[in-house]
């Protein structure tokens, strides 16, 4: 079994450093994967995420003209990738488990096949609205929330399985939510959405990590809101750099934030994506710092696979 990401918090004497990967797109190799850790190794990750992609649905014109429906899961290997990075690296992993496309059958063997790997952290979440919905579905006799999520990896934590099986083995996941910083996109209004987050903690939820932001402010008062709402649990910032020109209207289209002006004017003088990434790694290692001496258990990077810029933040923060 490797660490808790609660227990090294709570045992660590300064910010933790911690980053997510994404599995890459079917066919591509693990070396990939390999490509995007090693360089960061030096820095001692307390941690490593690997994030859960669900199946896509899309439509492809046959010749008869009639659609044919396709379904295909362009990330998949989540559970392979951390167990790989566990044994090779020896650093403890934190898949991300989501609701959307899995039954409570198969929430319940993927926490199986975790527990047997020895892998003891998963971060519960709902997983997005799938591509050409309105809104979130769940699967038939799936979790609709995070919380039920939560709820049924706590339990198995209590031996409680989803049909009764005499002295069953308790699993022994710590179980990490995600917060919203600059509120969810679904959620009608702050206080909502401070409830179902307090919800979540509640029912078992360890710590929470944030959506990126890009103004360390929506982090500090997020912090603050959550401590009003007897939420006191560690909160762990995500900061995404910005890479690419384009970031200015996809960040914002994608994870609903919003990007300070001052980054928009930077960000609106740069020629090339090179000057762009510049820019943005700039941005997140000023990010950093400001955090680091606030008091931050950890800074937690989203690196969408390639990590030479989290390197550079790394270099000089940590
Ligand atoms: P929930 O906590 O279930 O909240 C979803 C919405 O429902 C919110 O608006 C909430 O306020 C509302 N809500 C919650 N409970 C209730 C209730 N009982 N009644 C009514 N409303 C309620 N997506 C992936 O697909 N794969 C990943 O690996 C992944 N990793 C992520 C990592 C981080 C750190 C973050 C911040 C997000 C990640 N996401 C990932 C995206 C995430 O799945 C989406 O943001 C999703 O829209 C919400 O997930 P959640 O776990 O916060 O959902």
């Amino acid at each position: 079994m490797s660490e808790k990401v609660i227990d090294s918090i709570r045992k660590a004497d300064k910010p933790l450093f911690t980053f997510e990967l994404l599995p890459p797109l079917k066919g591509k190799n693990i070396s990939e994967i390999y490509k995007a850790v090693d360089p960061l190794v030096e820095f001692n990750p307390a941690y490593i995420n690997i994030t859960y992609h669900q199946q896509e649905v899309f439509y492809k014109e046959r010749s008869d003209n009639l659609l044919e429906k396709h379904i295909i899961r362009k990330r998949p290997g989540t559970v392979a990738i951390a167990a790989a990075i566990k044994y090779k690296y020896d650093i403890p992993v934190v898949p991300h488990l989501i609701c959307g496309g899995f039954t409570r059958e198969d929430t319940e063997d993927a926490l199986i096949d975790l527990h047997f790997l020895g892998i003891n952290n998963v971060l519960a979440l709902r997983g997005d609205i799938q591509k050409g919905r309105r809104s979130f579905k769940p699967e038939q006799g799936g979790h609709r929330y995070a919380s039920e999520l939560v709820e049924q990896i706590v339990n198995m934590n209590k031996g409680k399985y989803l049909h009764e099986i005499t002295n069953a083995t308790p699993t022994d996941f710590c179980v990490g939510v995600a917060g919203y910083p600059e509120k969810h996109i679904e959620s009608p209004n702050l206080e909502t959405d401070m409830l179902n987050l307090k919800h979540k903690i509640d029912l078992g939820a360890e710590y929470i990590v944030t959506q990126l932001f890009f103004n360390n402010q929506y982090y500090f008062d997020f912090v603050k809101r959550c401590r009003e709402y007897d939420i006191n649990v560690p909160i762990i910032p995500g900061l995404k750099p910005i890479t690419k020109i384009s970031d200015l209207n996809l960040v914002p289209q994608t994870f609903w934030v919003n990007i300070p002006d001052e980054l928009v004017s930077e960000l609106k003088k740069c020629k090339t994506n090179d000057e762009a990434r510049h820019v943005g790694t700039e941005w997140a290692t000023a990010q950093s710092k400001e955090l680091i001496k606030f008091g931050v258990p950890a800074v937690h990077y989203y690196t969408l696979g390639r990590s030479d810029n989290i390197r550079e933040i790394a270099k000089q923060v940590f």
